[in-house]
């Protein structure tokens, strides 16, 4: 996995452990994501929105999606071709090869091996996602998350924001034991910050733990708390509550998360590989279609008027094709 991992975690700063008598969060819901096609048809597995976690649990985040781990064959890796979003923030993490952006404004950029994207759609824009010509013509190793962040009432027309998170700016310390490495990504833990800024108090973590590593971490107690494993097994909360790839976690209140790595990995990877992410709920109304996500229905009527008559922003010229079709009226 290269996204962006020391040789030595020794050397880096330590989180210490919460003291004893600080309340762990206990596990509440468990997802074990389904599989689904994104985009133009790539696979990605989706803990939340699901039964077990839905809006209310996952709160200030709307959308989890996993893409890979998968090797493609030449040919065969697709991105999402041309849509709008409006009314939150799409944040996109490449831990292995490559992915490519571009959108209404002119802006864009190239994500790979521990890159953040970090795109506050806000009162909405256009874009494309798409794995490089290099990566579709010789095929190879594709494994990345996309977040979806929600904005309260006041921040949905906020102009549409891009945050370039480089591989190396990302905060790295380590736990207690040094026995797991935490790349703050954005937001705060233990007062260390990671480079993203975010609307309202968020923490996203990627965390990868060694064989038997049991990471403890203070965690604010008006933030909700999620967990994904990326790859691996191992257990969450002081109870054990076994876990392993594909399945999310919403922990319940408190002031502390405890991750254990399982002491016999199997796999290439022998480390436990978790998001770590949380915030501060917003705690408003959702009405949620396709890539728009705002508080009532009527916003969501005049979502897709706006983006019908161009107000959200029109394919840059060079980029049209004739696969464009759902492309929005220029008149
Ligand atoms: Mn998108």
């Amino acid at each position: 996995m290269p996204a962006i991992t020391p040789e030595q975690w020794t050397t880096l700063q330590r989180v210490a452990e919460p003291p004893p008598g600080v309340a762990d969060r206990p596990v509440e819901r468990i997802s074990t994501a389904p599989s689904l096609l994104e985009g133009a048809g790539f696979p990605v597995r989706r803990p939340w929105p699901s039964q077990q976690i839905g809006f209310r649990e996952a709160d200030p985040f709307l959308l989890l999606d996993h893409m890979g781990a998968v090797e493609y064959a030449p040919g065969e890796a697709k991105g999402a071709p041309w849509h709008p979003h409006r009314g939150f923030e799409t944040v996109t993490y490449i831990m292995d090869g490559a992915f490519e952006h571009h959108d209404s404004q002119g802006g864009g950029g190239y994500i790979s091996n521990g890159d953040t994207q970090w795109m506050t759609a806000g009162a909405g824009i256009l874009h494309d996602e798409m794995p490089p010509e290099a990566l579709v013509r010789t095929g190879g190793l594709f494994h990345g998350i996309q977040l979806w962040v929600n904005l309260p009432q006041r921040l949905k027309w906020t102009p549409p924001r891009y945050q370039s998170l480089e591989a190396a700016q990302v905060t790295l310390v380590a736990s207690e034991r040094g026995d797991a490495l935490l790349r703050i990504i954005a937001g705060e833990l233990a007062g260390y910050s990671g480079p993203g800024v975010t609307w309202t108090p968020i923490t996203v973590i990627h965390a990868s733990l060694e064989p038997d590593a049991r990471l403890c971490i203070p965690w604010p107690e008006n933030f909700n708390a999620l967990a994904y494993v990326l790859s691996g097994s191992g257990s969450v909360g002081t109870t054990n509550v076994l876990v392993r790839e594909g399945q999310g976690v919403a922990f319940g209140p408190g002031a502390s998360l405890t991750v254990t790595a399982s002491s016999s990995p199997s796999g290439p990877n022998p480390r436990l590989e978790v998001l770590l992410m949380g915030g501060v709920p917003i705690r408003e109304p959702i009405a949620s279609y396709g890539p728009f996500v705002m508080n009532t229905h009527a916003d969501i009527v005049q979502a897709f008027e706006d983006y019908q008559s161009g107000r959200m922003g029109t394919i840059p010229a060079q980029y049209l094709s004739p696969n464009d079709g759902d492309a929005p009226s220029h008149t």
